[in-house]
C-alpha cells in the first residue's frame, strides 16, 4: 500500500478521511494532534505552543519537524501524514527525509473546500478524546445525546482554534503557503485533487482507488 500525504484547508476531513484509512492498517501522523498532546502535559513548550495555536498560526518548521522525523523513523507499515507539510520549506524537509528512510512509495491528496463550507464544518465541529469527531451543524454528523460521544459516553470538547477568527487566520494562512507546495508535488507527478464537498464514502473512495 502506497503512503499518504494530505494537503487540505483546515476542517476538509484529513482527520476523518485518516480514521476511516487507519482501519486498512495506515499509521496516522498528524502534527496537529501531536502538538495538542504537547499543550494537554502541561509543558513550558506546551504553554507557547498553545498560544501560537489559539492565534491560527504556524509552530516552527523546526519544531514539527522534530515531531514528524521521530515517527517516521523505524515505521514499518504505510502512513498517513495529517497537516505535514504546511510549507514549501516542510514539503522539502520531508522530502530530503522520505528519500533517506526510502519511504519514497507515497501519493499527495489534496481535499479542496471553499472557505464558507470550511468555516461551518470547523464552527460545528466537537471532538472526543477516544478520537471520535461530530458537527453539530449537520443532522447526520451530530451525537444522540447533546455534547456527549455516541462511542464512550465522554463529553465532547469544542477545539480553542475553531473559532471564526482563528479559523480565518488559519485558513488564508493555508491558501497563502498552500500554492508552491502543490506546484512541488504537481512537478513531481504526485498530485491528485480531490473535492472534499463529496461525502466521507465517496472520499474514501477515491483515495483508495489512487493509492491502488
Ligand atoms: P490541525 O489539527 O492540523 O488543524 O493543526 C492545528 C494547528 O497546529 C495549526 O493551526 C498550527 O497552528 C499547528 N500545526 C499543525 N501542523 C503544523 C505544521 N505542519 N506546521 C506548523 N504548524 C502546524
Amino acid at each position: 500500500m502506497k503512503s499518504v500525504i494530505f494537503i487540505a484547508p483546515p476542517a476538509a476531513g484529513k482527520g476523518t478521511q485518516s480514521s476511516r484509512l487507519e482501519d486498512l492498517g495506515y499509521i496516522h501522523i498528524s502534527t496537529g494532534d501531536m502538538l495538542r498532546e504537547e499543550i494537554s502535559s502541561g509543558s513550558k513548550l506546551g504553554m507557547e505552543i498553545k498560544e501560537i495555536i489559539d492565534k491560527g498560526n504556524l509552530v516552527s518548521d523546526e519544531l514539527v519537524y522534530e515531531l514528524i522525523k521521530n515517527k517516521l523513523d523505524n515505521i514499518t507499515k504505510p502512513f498517513i501524514l495529517d497537516g505535514y507539510p504546511r510549507t514549501l520549506t516542510q514539503a522539502e524537509s520531508l522530502d530530503n527525509l522520505l528519500q533517506e528512510l526510502n519511504l519514497n512509495n507515497y501519493e499527495v491528496i489534496y481535499l479542496d473546500l471553499p472557505f464558507e463550507e470550511a468555516l461551518k464544518r470547523a464552527l460545528g465541529r466537537l471532538t472526543c478524546s477516544c478520537g471520535a469527531s461530530y458537527n453539530i451543524y449537520y443532522k447526520n454528523l451530530a451525537p444522540k445525546k447533546e455534547g456527549i460521544c455516541d462511542k464512550c459516553g465522554e463529553e465532547l470538547t469544542k477545539r480553542c482554534d475553531d473559532n471564526e477568527e482563528s479559523f480565518k487566520v488559519r485558513f488564508e494562512t493555508f491558501i497563502n503557503n498552500t500554492k508552491p507546495i502543490k506546484e512541488y508535488y504537481e512537478n513531481k507527478n504526485k498530485l491528485h485533487i480531490i473535492d472534499a464537498l463529496a461525502s466521507n464514502e465517496e472520499i474514501t473512495d477515491k483515495i483508495k482507488e489512487i493509492l491502488k
